[in-house]
């Protein structure tokens, strides 16, 4: 699957410990992500990550580009509901574009979870 992650700032901590518990399923994934959420994937957990643009210069809407164009399947996208960000509309415009097309979208821990599991199901399946 083609999966992509996103984090605000203050959820980057999250987003890593996150990637870092499930290393070994996303391992087997195409994977993409921001700037510098990918970056961070990368270094720390050592996953390669195909990155965007920053979020704020276009990487969400790089990612939404994606969706629209059919060429992404997951997107684990950890917003941070308390604090304002300048790149807002694009936030939004992924959303969108994501219940446009009934492309999965996980914007906290909690539905990111629900979807890890769906999908170790699904490999031990096969
Ligand atoms: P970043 O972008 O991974 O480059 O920080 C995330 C965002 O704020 O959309």
């Amino acid at each position: 699957m083609r999966i992509a992650f996103i984090a605000h700032d203050k959820k980057k901590d999250d987003m890593i410990e996150f990637v870092k518990r499930y290393r070994d399923l996303f391992e087997g994934h195409e994977l993409f992500g921001t700037g510098t959420t990918g970056s961070l994937i990368t270094e720390i957990i050592g996953l390669k990550v195909h990155r965007f643009l920053s979020g704020p210069l276009g990487g969400d809407q790089q990612i939404g580009a994606k969706v629209a164009q059919g060429e992404m399947d997951f997107i684990i996208f950890l917003r941070d509901p308390l604090t304002s960000q300048p790149h807002e509309p694009d936030v939004n415009a992924l959303l969108r574009i994501c219940d446009v097309h009934c492309v999965p979208l996980a914007t906290n821990l909690g539905s990111a979870e629900v979807f890890v599991k769906a999908l170790k199901n699904r490999e031990e399946s096969k």
